[in-house]
């Protein structure tokens, strides 16, 4: 019996016991997806679960809020892309070494092409929000040549400042430039923006009439726009977005791919994405 799980906090609206019995259940593995509800602070009980993990007893874990930080703590490893980003979602047990890795860049990544149709666009993207999903989005970006345009909204600029100077030193990737979430400040974007990703919680249920695009505020001429947010299944920024003739997508199938990721980084197997997705959309 194949046992994986989820290490966060609170845990119990996770979609991630459905995303991977869906993939042990179409694969034909016998396996199960337990969920660790750990409280912020309990650097003990992540420190058990990775000893389970050594031991053998758990063979892939996820880690999601709050915990993608602290969890690296009691690691003896991470990947490069979990060592730039800084945070780490899943973990894997390899050549007696217990690793930390990062599938939401990938996961992100993956799921932004298939909605832009890998058509040739001019990588120029905004990304809203500096926090962590934001970090892998920038990450992800950067290494596939896009310049950034970071809009955030503490007018001191110190969360984007950190994300900037982290990657730069980090990766040595690309430039970003750095805004405020406000009117004044996206309006002179002007029409060259083709992606806007919202990597902000604004929009997410319960508080689904928000949306951290400035009212009034005309989006970019013909630019798509990636809300990370999907919950609920149609944001009030992808609303407002399809409303005015764009391209838009809720970020389900992100979450799809970074389940699939980890997955087949425990197991060598290749999910169906179709599959997962079928199954967190019922
Ligand atoms: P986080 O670390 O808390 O970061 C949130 C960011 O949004 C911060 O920069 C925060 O700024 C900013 N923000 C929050 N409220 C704001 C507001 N009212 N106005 C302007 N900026 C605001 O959260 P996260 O982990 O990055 O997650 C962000 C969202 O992405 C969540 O809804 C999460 O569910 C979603 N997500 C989706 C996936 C997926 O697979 N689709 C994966 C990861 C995350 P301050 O620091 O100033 O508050």
């Amino acid at each position: 019996m194949i046992h994986f799980g989820l290490i966060g906090y609170p845990l119990s609206h996770s979609l991630s016991p459905t995303l991977h019995e869906a993939a042990f259940e179409v694969l034909a593995l016998q396996g199960e997806y337990l969920l660790y509800p750990v409280a912020p602070g309990e650097i003990g009980r992540l420190a058990e679960l990775a000893t389970h993990m050594r031991d053998g007893e758990i063979q892939g874990l996820n880690v999601t809020i709050p915990h993608k930080q602290a969890i690296m703590a009691v690691l003896d490893e991470l990947t490069p892309s979990a060592q730039a980003i800084g945070a780490v979602n899943t973990l894997y047990f390899k050549n007696g070494k217990l690793i930390g890795h990062n599938t939401d860049a990938p996961g992100f990544l993956a799921d932004q092409a298939k909605f832009l149709r890998n058509t040739k666009v001019e990588k120029k993207v905004l990304v809203l929000g500096a926090g962590g999903a934001a970090r892998a989005v920038v990450y992800a970006l950067l290494n596939d040549s896009w310049k950034v345009t970071l809009a955030v909204r503490r007018e001191d600029l110190s969360q984007a400042r950190v994300l900037t100077e982290s990657f730069k030193s980090q990766t040595g990737v690309g430039s970003i430039e750095i805004v405020l979430m406000e009117a004044g400040d996206l309006g002179h974007l002007g029409n060259d923006i083709r992606l806007i990703v919202n990597a902000t919680p604004i929009g997410m249920f319960p508080e689904t009439d928000s949306s951290p695009w400035p009212s009034g505020l005309p989006f970019p001429h013909g630019a798509a726009v990636y809300d990370l947010v999907y919950n609920p299944r149609q944001t009030r920024l992808v609303r407002d977005a399809q409303a005015a003739g764009l391209r838009a997508t809720t970020g389900l199938g992100m979450l799809v791919e970074q389940a699939a990721l980890s997955f087949a980084c425990w197991t060598g197997r290749d999910v169906p994405r179709e599959v997962m997705f079928a199954a967190v959309e019922a």
